[in-house]
Parts: structure tokens; sequence; C-alpha cells
């Protein structure tokens, strides 16, 4: 069956980039899954732009995708259905072959969307830092896809692309919270503590362990190393770490902390936390090299 085309289809752009030369309506067929509606959406836009003409959209929801030719009369038309329970739709019968004139046609021709074009090139931006111009995106939707658009249009949708592919680390710190609780079900007796500011940006981060609690407890020296290093990822902030010495002499991790930077407030939250956690008791010392606001804490 060629039920993965299109996911192999999508893959393969990925991959290959701009390798490989083939146009997505070329693949399309009855029995055809698309990994999602808007995929669906984007091979018909395409090929309707490819092959001048437009269609009508006459039913869209959840589970069926229904377009015909814009002619009631021609028999183009495409019914895709969704898969219960995921984001795939398939396509359940579609005529290729219009009954329309072509004269007709003519008159109007469908334009994809910024956001259609977008979603073609939005894996370009995953791993650049800059990503293909406005002008690299006409030349590609040109070779790559056989379709002529203009120049605002690939503005839109490089804006519509790197915003997608932006939008997706601030989503993820929406989940934080979630991901806390689920790790403390998961591991008894850990130590968890998120800090937002006023408008609900992040500040700082706190995880320890159960397991390394009780690990340290029992088997460790009553040495706690504390250290900062930089983050290198686009958002940047500070890990912190709290480390003790085990009778070996190994690292022994006890706490991990992310703060916005590393300064007197964000070192003294991260003490605090590690002071719930560790009982303070005067056989218990602290080595740092790194930064008086330590000492301070
Ligand atoms: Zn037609």
């Amino acid at each position: 069956m060629d039920s993965q085309e299109e996911v192999e289809w999508c893959d393969k752009e990925k991959r290959n980039g701009n390798d490989v030369r083939f146009s997505l309506v070329d693949f399309v067929k009855e029995g055809q899954h698309f990994i999602s509606k808007t995929l669906l959406k984007a091979a018909f836009e395409i090929c309707a732009m490819k092959h001048n003409f437009d269609y009508k959209l006459v039913k869209s929801d959840k589970k069926v995708w229904y377009i015909h030719c814009a002619d009631d009369d021609c028999s183009w038309r495409v019914r895709a259905e969704g898969l219960p329970g995921s984001s795939y739709f398939i396509i359940k019968k579609y005529v290729p072959n219009h009954s329309c004139a072509l004269s007709k046609r003519k008159g109007s021709v469908r334009t994809a969307s910024a956001k259609t074009i977008g979603t073609l090139i939005m894996h370009m931006y995953e791993t650049t830092k800059e990503g293909p111009r406005s002008n690299d995106i006409v030349q590609y939707m040109r070779s790559e896809h056989g379709v002529e658009i203009s120049y605002s249009l690939a503005w839109d949708a490089r804006e519509y692309a790197i915003n997608k592919v932006k939008g997706l680390p601030e989503e993820a710190y929406e989940k934080i919270p979630k991901y806390l609780h689920m790790m403390r079900e998961a591991n008894p007796g850990s130590h968890t503590s998120y800090e937002r500011d006023s408008k609900g940006r992040f500040r700082f981060l706190f995880i320890s362990f159960g397991q390394s609690l009780r690990g340290f407890y029992v088997a460790i020296r009553k040495v706690i190393v504390v250290d900062g290093t930089f983050l290198k990822s686009k958002y940047k902030g500070v890990l912190l770490v709290a480390t003790a010495l085990d009778g070996n002499s190994n690292l022994y991790p006890i706490a991990f902390g992310v703060v916005d930077s590393e300064n007197d407030l964000a070192w003294n939250w991260f003490m605090r936390q590690l002071n719930a956690v560790i009982a303070d008791e005067h056989s218990l010392a602290f080595v740092s090299d790194r930064n008086s606001s330590i000492a301070d804490s």
C-alpha cells in the first residue's frame, strides 16, 4: 500500500532539504494518509495553484474534509476522512480529472495561503539561526513545488514559519508545572519548586530527586559543592547544581536549579530550596569557587 507515502514525503523533505525535486501533488492518491489536516489542505492548495484552478470547500470538520472544483458541474473532487483518535486524514475519494472547460478555470486560480507555504518551509528554520529569506522561498516554491508565489506571500509565509518554530519552546514552558507534578508522582520524596514573575514569565526552577536525597543521608560525606553554569540555549538562563561527594570522592548530584540569571536573589532562592531538603547542621560544609552570592546565601 501507499499509505505511508505522505508521511515519507514529509520525512524526505526534512532529510534532504533542497536535494530532492518532487511534487506532493503527484503523490496524491485514494487511500493515502496525511499526518494532519493542515498538510492535506496544503497538498490541494498547491495542487490547485499548480494546475490553475480553484475549488470550493464543501465540508470541513474533524471527521470529513470535502472539496470540489469551483465549477459545480465539474467532476473534480476530493473527500478525505479523519482517522478516529489521531490527527491523520485519509483520502477516501479523489477524482483528479476535470470535466469543466479549461478556459473557464483560468478566471479564478487558488493561491496557497501564507500558512500553507509556511508549513511547507517550517523545517528549514528549525536548525539554522537565519533560515531562507523571502526570495529564497519564492525560488524554493518554484523549484520544489512548481508554483509561482509573490514576494509578499513569501514574506508572510516566512513570518508564519519563524513564529511557529519559535513558539514551540515558549509553549514548552507552559508544561513545566505538569511535568513537575508527574515527576513528584513518579519519584516519591522529591522536592520541586517553580516561580514565575507577575507576568507569568520563568524565574526560578528547583528539582531534587527523592532518591538522591535518601542516598545523601545514608552514604554521603557532609560536603556539598554548589556551582552555576550558563545555559547556551536561545533562552539562556543559568543552571545551578548542588553536588555532594560520596566515600570514593565521586560526585553525587543532590539538586538542580534553573534561574533566569546568576545573582544574589537567584542564589538565595536556590539555597533556601536546598535548605528545605537538606537540614542545616554544623557538620555540613559548602564548597564553591563561583560567586560571592553563594557565600552570602
Ligand atoms: Zn473543474
